[in-house]
């Protein structure tokens, strides 16, 4: 993708020995992906998520994503386990696309456990992420 390969550097990527999920990033080069995301569906939603952090530090798309005002029009995704922050929201709105159609999130900020609807509850942050993988749908 080249939002990803932009600037030409490569991203390496880590498995770090953790008993916990998720990830985290060293933008612009490194990705670090915690043991205990076990299942293919986790790793890919945390790669996914991560990778936007790749492409936020390498890229201008999050001036694109803030001049839309998605934040303040839709909230951040609750689908972020964390604080939200709009860099946050910023990868999460890519993570989630690559995922939602097969993910099942735990509850978190207020919502039950469950599937996104990605495209009924925040459908300008869906089409941002659709633009952002230039059109291609999962
Ligand atoms: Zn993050």
């Amino acid at each position: 993708m080249s939002h990803v390969c932009y600037g030409g550097a490569p991203v390496t990527i880590y498995r770090v020995n953790a008993n916990f999920g998720g990830g985290s990033t060293s933008p612009p080069n490194s990705i670090f992906m915690y043991n205990a995301c076990a299942t293919t569906a986790c790793a890919t939603y945390t790669l996914a998520h991560e990778t936007g952090h790749i492409i936020d530090s390498r890229t201008g798309l999050f001036s694109e994503y803030d001049s839309l005002g998605l934040y303040a029009r839709e909230g951040p995704l609750w689908t972020y386990p964390n604080a939200f922050s709009e860099h946050e929201d910023f990868a999460e709105t890519l993570g989630a696309y690559v995922v939602w159609h097969n993910y099942t999130w735990g509850a978190r900020h207020g919502h039950s456990a469950g599937n996104l609807n990605y495209t009924g509850e925040y459908p300008a942050h869906y089409d941002f992420a659709k633009s952002v993988f230039g059109g291609v749908e999962y």
